[in-house]
């Protein structure tokens, strides 16, 4: 067989795409011959077809035009999927975001003075006024936030962490390396699962400067078990004169006991009990764009704003954007459910859920006849380090197939545009709603018809 040469296909490719330069079909054409070749290696073709190789072409060339980071649909009923993005931003996040996007902003322009402003005052305020922190400073995200602050205040010292609480979180966020590398001496004190107050106050020494506490985020201890309060860390603190920080991980503002779900510490209470310094991210049960926010009292903010360190885990003018337009949200907690995507998904009722899984099922089993379809009761999670043990009553469409196995319709469904991120349980991929938005509907009917129509075998 006669491997067609890289030329002649980026001519092919100008016929097939004729509003393009024939050089920008270099790479494409490239991709397809070694493509062919490869096949012709392997044994898979004997003869170029016209026919075959056109739909290669266009298979090669719908994947080059494609940006790498890309929307997916989100039906795994996991609410802050870290690796699906975090939170989706709210309207009015997006809104401001654009706008200093697109325009030049007073970033770092003070306009009543007019000469050279700060960047962080535009979230400085708003943070005060929702929390009642005396000082405030947002970086780059919550590792930065935990790394700048342990760098500023016990640099060279002492940070006692109960062992109950040294977390890994994500893969590469470890509290005993974070420690190594903010320059922290870590003291560990108590047992996996019980932790005393005399542990901590044993451990103190002239060296010690900061007792921390961590929020297990993404496990939790049952059982025989014991932890210090924060109240108790702060008294312990303020006898022996050290720092008390809390790293919070997801942070919220809103308390979810009051929905009927389990408690989850709020910023506001954690300030409340009086902890010098607290962390916490933008992207998780805040819902706002990737951030990390330190709060607490104003002269150790100050501090913290004036390491060096700052300037390299500096927030970008499109997160503070964003971020701003979440946190004016907040200050009235009935408008910030309704705006914030991710409260609201966590918040929506079974019911509700129930009532567009039908809806699905509906549409799926009228327009498509190669697959079965079944509505099934399942659970969702918040994720992103919050709420583990919340399991979240969700309802699910149930997609069966009789020659692909679900973890094969998993992989095809992957490969959709927009691709579906779905889960499977007991041997049946689910399609779980919560996290859907409505618009979203109409394309995962597409896709299956798609499917039905062109088949599932790629060239
Ligand atoms: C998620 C989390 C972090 C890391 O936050 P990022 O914003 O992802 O950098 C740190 N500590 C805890 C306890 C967390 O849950």
């Amino acid at each position: 067989m006669r491997i067609p040469a890289v030329h002649e296909i980026k001519r092919k490719f100008t016929e097939l795409y004729p509003d393009y330069p024939e050089s920008y079909f270099t790479n494409p054409a490239r991709r397809v011959v070694s493509k062919i070749r490869e096949l012709w290696k392997r044994g898979k073709i004997s003869e170029l077809k016209e026919e075959f190789l056109l739909k290669l072409m266009q298979e090669v060339f719908t994947e080059y035009e494609t940006p790498s980071l890309k929307r997916v649909i989100n039906a795994t009923g996991v609410v802050i999927h870290t690796n699906l993005g975090r939170s989706p931003l709210s309207e009015e996040a997006i809104t401001q975001l654009v706008c200093v996007a697109k325009y030049y902003s007073n970033l770092e322009y003070d306009l009543t003075k007019g000469k050279r402003g700060s960047r962080y005052v535009h979230v400085e305020e708003i943070l005060k006024e929702i929390t009642g922190a005396e000082g405030a400073l947002v970086v780059n995200n919550n590792a930065a936030a935990v790394l700048i602050s342990l760098n500023t205040l016990a640099k060279g010292k002492e940070v006692i962490v109960s062992r109950g609480e040294l977390v890994e979180i994500g893969g590469s966020f470890r509290i005993p390396e974070v420690m190594k590398w903010a320059g922290c001496i870590l003291r560990e004190v108590g047992t996996t699962n019980k932790t005393h107050f005399f542990d901590y106050e044993d451990a103190i020494t002239e060296n010690t400067a900061m007792l921390l506490k961590v929020h297990r985020s993404n496990f939790a201890l049952v059982g025989f078990t014991k932890e210090v309060s924060t109240e108790d860390l702060v008294a312990l603190g303020k006898k022996y004169g050290l720092y008390v920080m809390k790293d919070l991980g997801s942070g919220c503002f809103i308390d979810f006991s009051k929905y009927g779900y389990l408690k989850e510490p709020t910023v506001q209470e954690v300030l409340r009990a009086g902890v010098d310094v607290v962390t916490f991210s933008g992207d998780k049960l805040l819902g706002g764009p990737q951030a990390g926010i330190i709060l607490g009292k104003k002269e150790l903010i100050d501090k913290i704003r004036k390491n060096p360190l700052n300037r390299a885990l500096r927030i970008d003018k499109l997160t503070l954007a964003g971020l701003e337009a979440t946190l004016r949200l907040y200050r009235d907690e009935k408008i910030a459910i309704e705006h914030i995507p991710i409260l609201k998904m966590i918040l929506t009722p079974e019911e509700e859920l129930l009532k567009r899984a039908k809806k699905l099922l509906r549409k799926l089993k009228r327009a498509i006849k190669s697959f079965t379809f079944e509505l099934i009761k399942t659970t969702g999670k918040t994720g992103g380090g919050a709420l583990p043990l919340l399991e979240l009553p969700s309802w699910a469409v149930g997609v069966k197939s009789s020659s692909l196995s679900p973890s094969q319709l998993q992989e095809i469904l992957r490969e959709v545009r927009p691709p579906i991120i779905a889960r499977v349980e007991q041997d049946v991929l689910l399609l779980d709603l919560r996290c859907v938005f409505e618009e979203e509907i109409p394309l995962i009917v597409r896709a299956f018809k798609e499917l039905e129509v062109y088949g599932t075998e790629k060239v």
